[in-house]
């Protein structure tokens, strides 16, 4: 199933100079990259985004988290994207993550876990519109995306 899906390398992943080395994760397991900026996320767009935990303990924490510094956000496409950049990333807490995955080799910590991916499908809809707009967007074929799959 081709699918698109939103990830970001988060503040701690820019500052620590892990933009490169997080992006070659994803593009190296054959997800091409449809969209992609460097931006500084708005308080709104943050708050927006982390909606679903409102009232939890780390939502304050993590809304200034994600704002504090630039972040780059994407785009990535591929069959079975959204399930294929969860596992690349590995588990929300680092610690539980497995060595191979970006948190589990990259992070030490659930308040600095790098990287963002949409958790399904339909989220991923959500939040790529919180940050796309569709001419912000491409389409496009690689000539080597013939032998990623059947
Ligand atoms: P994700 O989809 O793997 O990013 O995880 P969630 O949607 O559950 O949480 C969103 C983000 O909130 C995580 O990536 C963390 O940055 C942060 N977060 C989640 N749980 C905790 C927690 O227990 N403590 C803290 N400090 N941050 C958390």
């Amino acid at each position: 199933m081709m699918e698109r899906t939103l990830v970001i390398v988060k503040p701690d992943g820019v500052q620590r100079a892990l933009v490169g080395e997080i992006i070659k994760r994803f593009e190296a397991r054959g997800l091409r990259i449809a969209g992609m900026k460097l931006m500084r996320i708005p308080r709104e767009t943050a708050e927006r985004h982390y909606a679903e935990h409102k009232g939890k303990s780390f939502y304050e924490s993590t809304v200034a988290y994600i704002t504090s510094a630039p972040v780059v956000v994407m785009c990535l496409e591929g069959p079975d994207a959204v399930a294929a950049v969860r596992a690349t990333m590995g588990a929300t807490n680092p610690l539980s993550a497995p060595p191979g995955s970006i948190r589990g080799d990259l992070g030490l910590s659930i308040a600095r876990n790098l990287v963002h991916g949409a958790d399904k499908p339909e989220t991923a809809v959500r939040e790529l519109a919180l940050y796309f707009t569709a001419d912000e967007l491409i389409s496009y074929e690689r000539s080597g995306d013939k032998w990623l799959t059947e």
